[in-house]
């Protein structure tokens, strides 16, 4: 068993979630096809990519995550999508 996509690691909604999970099965597919009749060793080979993929990714939404719950949520989140100020 493996995970990929948000099921391995959740992301924010104008980050990269989309793509990462295309690029997880894409990544999973070749592990796979690499690995004949191994299937230990390529769900670890997939493992290893997705989540050092991953982690950079991470790094770059801190921000975002502290938009959805400072003390301004969600009026930031919604400027964030909409271009215009919401402030209550
Ligand atoms: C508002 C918003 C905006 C976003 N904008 C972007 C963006 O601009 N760019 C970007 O790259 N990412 C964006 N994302 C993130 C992106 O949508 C996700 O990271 C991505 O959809 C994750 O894909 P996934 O296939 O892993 O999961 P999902 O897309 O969640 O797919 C999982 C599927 O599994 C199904 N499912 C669940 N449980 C079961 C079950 N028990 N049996 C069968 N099926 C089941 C669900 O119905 C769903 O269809 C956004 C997210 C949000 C919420």
């Amino acid at each position: 068993m493996t995970l990929l996509g948000d099921a391995a690691r959740l992301r924010p909604p104008p980050g990269e979630g989309a793509n990462l999970s295309m690029w997880d099965g894409a990544v999973l597919g070749r592990a796979i096809a690499t690995h004949p009749g191994d299937a230990e060793a390529a769900l670890a080979a997939h493992e290893q990519a997705i989540f050092a993929r991953a982690a950079a990714v991470e790094a770059e939404d801190d921000d975002f995550y502290t938009i959805m719950i400072d003390d301004r949520a969600p009026h930031r989140l919604l400027a964030l999508m909409t271009g215009v100020e919401h402030d209550a």
